[in-house]
């Protein structure tokens, strides 16, 4: 008769020999408990695509050992220390294989990049209350890594549900600098306005460059009480475009951007990086792409481009040039409703 062994005493990348040491190079907080074999590829980034799948959703794929310098998306090794003949083989499971079942579902999302519609539909067929006590249970026992994956799949797979759980996660986000995460779950899953309130208060307590980081967790309420909050927080000088990407995700109006164009510096700075970044463009960051800002209330660019050729003559900053030029050269790729 084959003794069983107990799951934790199994290795976490192949699970199937029994675990025989704790890795703890890259994390002495959470080890790996692997075999003598997985440990050995493990330190030579030479694990097998499966073996790094496994690995990566219970830890996330952000630790040292497991990152994407070592490892592509789908697990394969990019710089083995060690020839292996069957590194190609032991593929990691695709997303179609995974939708199968909840937890392997869930793994899967874990070794993502990025989440986007596909996985985020893979969850259709499980109820929802089955999805969020499997989320809840995964963030409890996760790293910070796997604590994100959970609070993002509750903003796009679950939705208000969700509520009494994201509202309880405040406190670790904030601890974790994770307030961005948490504000896509809050905008997605507490009733208005209570997640943009709470995003409100906490950035009271951040300044300076911290606060241009962290205020970036606003854009996910697309709420125009975030302009209030632009003009009652802008620095007076050392403007960074992130203020004006922010914006762009606020609800804009032309009408606000012509009054912020009209008072100068530093808010018609903010008017021109606002526009910019209704323009879609390589590089761009994530944030744009995901929500698409558009400019409202201004149907006929043209009017934009004759504002900012005015304004362009009145305030002769190397940066209001280029910004301007740029806008003026892209003003049929500006989104505007
Ligand atoms: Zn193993």
């Amino acid at each position: 008769m084959t003794k069983e062994i107990p799951v934790h005493w199994v290795c976490q990348a192949c699970r199937q020999a029994p675990a025989a040491e704790d890795v703890r190079d890259d994390d002495p907080v959470e080890p790996y408990r692997l075999c003598h074999e997985c440990a050995d590829r493990l330190r030579y980034r030479a694990l097998r695509p499966i073996e790094w799948f496994n690995l990566a959703a219970l830890h996330g794929w952000a630790k040292f050992l497991l990152h994407d310098d070592f490892y592509d998306q789908d697990g394969r090794a990019c710089q083995p220390d060690v020839d292996d003949d069957v590194i190609d083989e032991k593929h990691a499971p695709t997303l179609e294989m995974c939708a199968r079942s909840l937890e392997r579902l869930i793994d899967f999302c874990v070794t993502r990049w990025h989440l986007g519609k596909e996985e985020f539909e893979a969850f259709r067929p499980f109820p929802i209350g089955t999805v969020l006590a499997a989320i809840e249970h995964r963030a409890d026992a996760g790293n910070r890594q796997v604590w994100e994956t959970m609070v993002q799949l509750c903003a796009n797979v679950v939705g208000s549900p969700a509520a009494p759980w994201v509202r309880a996660q405040f406190n670790r986000a904030w601890r974790d600098v994770s307030l961005f995460i948490w504000a896509e779950a809050a905008a997605k899953c507490l009733p208005a306005p209570e997640g943009l309130h709470k995003t409100i208060d906490a950035l009271q307590v951040v300044h300076g460059r911290d606060l241009e980081k962290q205020m970036s967790a606003l854009s996910w309420f697309r709420a125009a009480a975030v302009l209030d909050w632009i003009e009652a927080h802008l620095p007076p000088q050392d403007v960074a475009a992130s203020w004006g990407q922010l914006a762009s995700l606020s609800d804009l109006h032309w009408s606000r951007v012509q009054s912020w164009l009209a008072s100068g510096r530093p808010l018609s700075l903010v008017a021109l990086d606002a526009l910019a970044s209704c323009i879609p463009r390589q590089g761009q960051a994530r944030i744009l792409t995901i929500l698409d800002p558009k400019l409202k209330g201004c149907g006929d660019r043209s009017v934009i481009g004759h504002a900012l050729r005015i304004y362009e003559a009145e305030d002769s900053a190397p940066r209001v040039a280029t910004k301007c030029s740029f806008i003026i050269q892209h003003l049929d790729k500006l989104r505007a409703e």
